[in-house]
């Protein structure tokens, strides 16, 4: 899309108008500036009940070129770049089904030399033109929520094809091939809270650096929002909350995963 159309969209649907977006804190990373490598709609194979963006409007496994590379680094430029921590690649959707994503990412890094992390919901990772495109990250951040297909499409809700066993089998792919902190990320819910012995054997057969355990502690919009790319939380009336499991269930949960892995593990609720 060239850069007036671009403009255009953006005031047409009255949506910040740059790719770029934050600083963010990110109690993960520091300082955080997010790029959004699918600006123009909520794009994922996904759709997660917890999906913070609220609807995606694309359902979809198809890489492509949603928005030019000139537009990010044009709307980088413009940014408070200086100033972060690192540079995080996440925005409207999943950021691996954009097809310039290593083309941005090496841009990235020339023009800055800051650090970057990618998070991914781990659903092209069976591919190795993306897997290629990963390699220029510090770290990745692969979404793992459920050890069982029903569970993973009770929540996350992929697009047709999708399989723990193909997702899994992607993220291994990747950890022998990337030299970078690969971490999983696992989303807990009173839905996969029975499957954490499955959970474990994955991880076993994965070895990530590290596990990381969230909780849906962000209000979920009831339509698409682009402002949610960030850390922006919603007001009630526009927005649901996902019940929580207890403390006790998380303290559980955890202590299981580190008897079973022995991975250095990390949880929401031990993050200050
Ligand atoms: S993978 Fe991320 S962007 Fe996609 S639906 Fe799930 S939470 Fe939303």
């Amino acid at each position: 899309m060239p850069d007036k159309i671009f403009m255009s969209f953006a005031k047409d649907h009255n949506l910040p108008p740059s790719t770029v977006y934050g600083p963010v804190h990110s109690w993960r990373v520091g300082t955080s500036l997010g790029i959004d490598l699918l600006y123009v709609n909520s794009i994922c194979s996904f759709r997660c009940i917890y999906c913070q963006l609220g609807k995606i409007n694309e359902h979809t496994r198809e890489r492509k070129v949603y928005v030019p590379t000139e537009q990010v680094m044009a709307d980088l430029q413009a940014s408070e770049w200086q100033s972060v921590d690192v540079i995080t690649f996440s925005g409207n959707g999943e950021p691996t089904l954009a097809a310039n994503l290593g083309e941005v990412m090496h841009a990235i890094r020339a023009f800055t030399h800051k650090p970057m992390v990618v998070l991914t919901n781990s659903t092209l990772l069976h591919d190795s033109t993306v897997r290629a495109d990963l390699a220029a990250a510090d770290k990745i951040f692969c979404k793992l929520d459920a050890a069982e297909d029903r569970t993973l499409k009770l929540i996350d809700r992929p697009v047709a094809g999708l399989t723990v066993y193909g997702i899994v089998e992607g993220i291994k792919a990747l950890r022998r091939e990337y030299r970078g902190h690969l971490a999983i990320q696992t989303m807990l819910l009173p839905i996969n809270k029975n499957e954490v012995e499955s959970l474990a054997a994955l991880l076993n057969e994965i070895q990530p650096d590290e596990v990381q355990l969230n909780l849906p502690s962000r209000p979920v919009p009831r339509d698409w929002m682009i402002e949610s790319r960030g850390n922006h939380e919603r007001s009630a009336e526009n927005a649901t909350r996902l019940k929580l499991l207890s403390r006790e269930d998380v303290d559980e949960i955890e202590g299981t995963l580190r008897r079973l892995t022995g991975l250095p593990l990390t949880s929401a609720y031990r993050r200050n």
